[in-house]
């Protein structure tokens, strides 16, 4: 153990990572890489309100193209004011 990560890799592994779908010792080292590097985890947070809210709306609408669209607008407003 002792070997991080880099950002590809940490890239390649964040939906499985956010969705719960690594074996706990790749999502650890996930974390740990998202602990010590703030684009990446500026990333996953994004990636994680966008599947939440995917997975909150996509339910009570038909038309899941516009939605992903209107979601990504609004994650990406918010993403810049904060
Ligand atoms: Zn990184």
């Amino acid at each position: 153990m002792g070997d991080s990560i880099n950002c590809r890799e940490a890239h390649a592994r964040l939906h499985d990572y956010l969705k719960q779908e690594l074996t706990p010792e790749l999502a650890e080292e996930v974390r740990a890489h998202l602990e010590k590097c703030r684009p990446c985890f500026k990333e996953a947070r994004f990636e994680q309100s966008f599947l939440v809210m995917l997975a909150t709306t996509s339910r009570k609408t038909s038309c899941p193209g516009k939605l992903r669209e209107k979601i990504l607008t609004a994650l990406r407003a918010e993403m810049e004011r904060g």
